[in-house]
């Protein structure tokens, strides 16, 4: 009787992490890579749904100069 092994690949950086009591931080293979990803998806939430935000336009890019001579 072989005992089953779960692995999950870690979200975010794809390490595959083995489900079981000693991965701690599961599916995360560390606290560093739960934190990580809890505070991108926390940013997500301050974005609007399905409104794609450009960060060169949050930086405050100067107006399109379409005008031409
Ligand atoms: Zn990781």
């Amino acid at each position: 009787m072989s005992e089953r092994v779960i692995k999950v690949n870690c979200p975010t950086c794809k390490e595959i992490v083995q489900w079981n009591d000693s991965s701690q931080w599961r599916p995360f293979c560390s606290e560093r890579c739960k934190l990580i990803d809890f505070g991108e998806w926390a940013s997500e939430r301050h974005s609007i749904p399905g409104e794609p935000v450009d960060p060169d336009e949050l930086a405050g890019m100067p107006p399109r100069h379409d005008e031409q001579d």
